[in-house]
């Protein structure tokens, strides 16, 4: 069955937003099947982040990920990568659909509050680095 990573940042974690991020997945009737509380290094979130690795951002993009606790998780189900992405709503949340998280719950793109892969291949990839085969249930 389809996988995809979610994570709450460290802004999400902060501002409580934890059981309303999760209960829109569960209310859709994604299955959480992996979830874990980090506070991710410097270097993991730039290996997280790498594709934008030449944006002019990247640097305060990856200081604040690893400034805090981030609330890793996988959730499965049909559709669930492109599915999740349209729950997160647009990266800009002054561009995000209300009703979406990022549009209900954020204003600037750097404290955007939550994370989706944007693939099958990413997805894969940022599953097997932030968890553990024997962590999946
Ligand atoms: P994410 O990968 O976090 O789910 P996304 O896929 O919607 O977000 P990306 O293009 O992958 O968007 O950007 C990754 C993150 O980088 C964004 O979520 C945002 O926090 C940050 N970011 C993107 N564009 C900007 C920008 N112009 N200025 C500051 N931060 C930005
Ligand atoms: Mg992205």
């Amino acid at each position: 069955m389809e996988r995809t990573f979610i994570a709450i940042k460290p802004d999400g974690v902060q501002r409580g937003l934890i059981s309303e991020i999760i209960e829109r997945f569960e209310r859709k009737g994604f299955k959480l099947v992996a979830i874990k509380l980090v506070v991710p290094s410097k270097a993991f979130a730039q290996k997280h982040y790498y594709d934008l690795k030449d944006r002019p951002f990247f640097n305060g993009l990856c200081n604040f990920l690893s400034s805090g606790p981030v609330l890793a998780m996988v959730w499965e189900g049909e559709g669930v990568i492109t599915y999740g992405r349209k729950l997160i709503g647009a990266t800009d949340p002054q561009k995000s659909e209300p009703g979406t998280i990022r549009g209900d719950l954020a204003i600037v793109v750097g404290r955007n509050i939550i994370h989706g892969s944007d693939g099958p291949e990413t997805a894969k990839n940022e599953i097997n680095l932030w968890f553990k085969p024997d962590e999946l249930t």
